[in-house]
């Protein structure tokens, strides 16, 4: 059965899935959401007989409804190939009494690859569905890894152009080294003199300004969004919930149908919300642990009900987890006012409406008694470090900042509540791309020397080869310097288009 596409905030015009894929977001400026939540039509000893690929086609058909066989399973091959230093595309190792699945082994290291390896192909797919003739602009807002991963995806891809800003302070120095040198003739890069709430609300304005729209059309061109509020970010992120599972079962850690927690280190929501996603396709799946960093928005709003923007941003060792607007929680706000008597759409609306104005909103009571699937908790920057530290003496496993993030909260999590359910916890970047971060952590004397002289250090400690990333930028040319103001985007975008 076909799924259609609507708009979280009431625009109720369907989309296919596809053309939700090329829009972005929608018109009104909500985000798509599929008009329901399909069911997995295999069985997890099926699924677990199935690589990487041919499970990522069975649940990603589920979903891109529109898209014919062969260009679905084209899309794939083309991602998830040697791009990915490991045939198993996710590794899921346990440490420590949990599995950690590894989403780092991609292109650029860090989880926003699974993802991001897949969605030009989605992308460019789409526009010769829909007969699209204009150029297509995607324009990013990173706190440091999906730029990245979103340029080396759409670099040199015919038909595209992308530009990404990123907080000039707010990334980590590989991070940052890693935009600055990307090749590719369609690609730009800014630092902006802002953080990166300001970076992603100035993109979502540039994406409802209309007078930009006529003028982008003019020069033929037209914008899409390569963050994880495009419904083809978040459909790819759903399938390694599914293959984790499936090859928990094979490797008999657990039985088929037993449950398992999740643990997501959570800044946009879009990783956890693939796992909420996987859950309602079958997969069984108990609690979703969200944790965050000292930037705890999300916290209060599990405990409270209240999401409150309005307190200091913080910068953390975990930089791209530093978010307090939290996007894609507008899509679970939408599904659980859906749940309400009440038209879902205008209480999303109101309640972003809320959060532009006043920075602020608070749910009712029973939509908050809905979201017992959620357990929110947060990790302080000691906390984070004595984790690294704490599985590197019991393991000799190195956890990047944002992984141990997500492991202190589920430490937490057990204290409080003695569940002894097994559970997977979403390792989303190498260490290798938060060096100092992490040796800093190891306690590791990390003044005087440079970002490289670290990576040959963790080398020697780890014993993990030091990903092609790394080795890659360490000498490569600067090619990106353009830095603007948070409230010149719009101008720069100008400038970078000639328009
Ligand atoms: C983006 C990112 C996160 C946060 O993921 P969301 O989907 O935005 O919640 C966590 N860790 C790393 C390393 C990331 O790059």
């Amino acid at each position: 059965m076909e799924i259609t596409y609507t708009s979280t905030r009431g625009d109720q015009t369907k989309y296919t899935a596809s053309q939700a894929v090329l829009k972005g977001l929608a018109n009104d400026g909500g985000l798509f959401v599929p008009n329901r939540i399909p069911k997995l039509e295999c069985t997890m000893k099926e699924i677990a007989e199935l690589s990487y690929q041919d499970t990522a086609y069975e649940v990603m058909k589920l979903f891109l409804t529109d898209y014919t066989e062969e260009e679905l399973k084209a899309c794939i091959e083309a991602a998830y190939d040697d791009k990915f230093d490991t045939p198993e595309i996710v590794p899921v190792v346990k440490k420590d009494g949990a599995y950690y699945l590894e989403l780092f082994h991609g292109s650029t290291i860090a989880f926003k690859d699974m993802a991001l390896s897949i969605l030009p192909h989605l992308m460019v797919t789409a526009a010769k569905k829909n007969h699209c003739e204009n150029e297509i602009v995607i324009l990013t807002a990173t706190s440091g890894d999906t730029g990245k991963a979103a340029m080396a995806g759409f670099a040199d891809v015919p038909g595209t152009r992308i530009i990404v800003f990123y907080p000039k302070d707010g990334v980590s120095p590989i991070q940052e080294k890693q935009m600055v040198t990307q090749k590719g003739n369609n690609t730009t890069v800014v630092a902006i003199r802002g953080n990166f709430d300001d970076a992603q609300s100035g993109v979502k304005k540039l994406f409802a300004d209309e007078e930009m729209e006529q003028k982008m059309k003019a020069a033929g061109y037209q914008f899409s969004s390569a963050n994880s509020i495009n419904i083809g970010r978040l459909v790819p992120q759903v399938v390694y919930y599914v293959y984790a599972y499936a090859k928990l079962v094979q490797a008999e850690e657990i039985e088929e149908g037993e449950t398992v927690n999740v643990t997501v280190p959570t800044g946009n929501f879009g990783n956890i919300l693939a796992a909420y996603y996987a859950k309602h396709m079958g997969v069984p799946i108990g609690k979703l642990i969200c944790a965050s960093n000292e930037n705890k928005v999300l916290y209060d709003f599990f405990s409270t009900g209240t999401y409150d923007k309005n307190r200091d941003f913080i910068l953390t060792s975990s930089p791209s987890m530093d978010i307090l607007i939290s996007s894609n929680l507008e899509r679970l706000i939408y599904k659980l006012a859906k749940n309400e008597k009440t038209d879902a759409c205008c209480m999303d609306a109101a309640f972003m409406e809320d959060l532009a104005k006043k920075g602020s909103y608070t749910i009712t009571e029973s939509m908050k008694k809905n979201m017992t699937d959620f357990y929110g908790n947060y990790a302080t920057e000691a906390e984070t470090a004595e984790k690294i530290l704490d599985m590197y003496q019991k393991e000799r496993y190195v956890m990047d900042t944002h992984t141990a993030v997500a492991s202190c909260v589920y430490d937490k999590y057990v204290r409080e509540t003695k569940d002894q359910t097994k559970t997977l916890i979403a390792s989303t970047a190498s260490p290798y791309k938060f060096t100092r971060s992490v040796m800093e952590a190891l306690g590791i004397s990390c003044e005087g020397k440079d970002d490289f002289e670290l990576v040959d250090e963790l080398n020697r400690l780890s014993q993990v080869k030091i990903p092609k990333a790394v080795e890659e930028i360490r000498t490569a040319p600067i090619l990106h310097t353009r830095v603007c103001d948070a409230e010149k985007m719009k101008e720069e975008v100008c400038d970078i288009l000639k328009l």
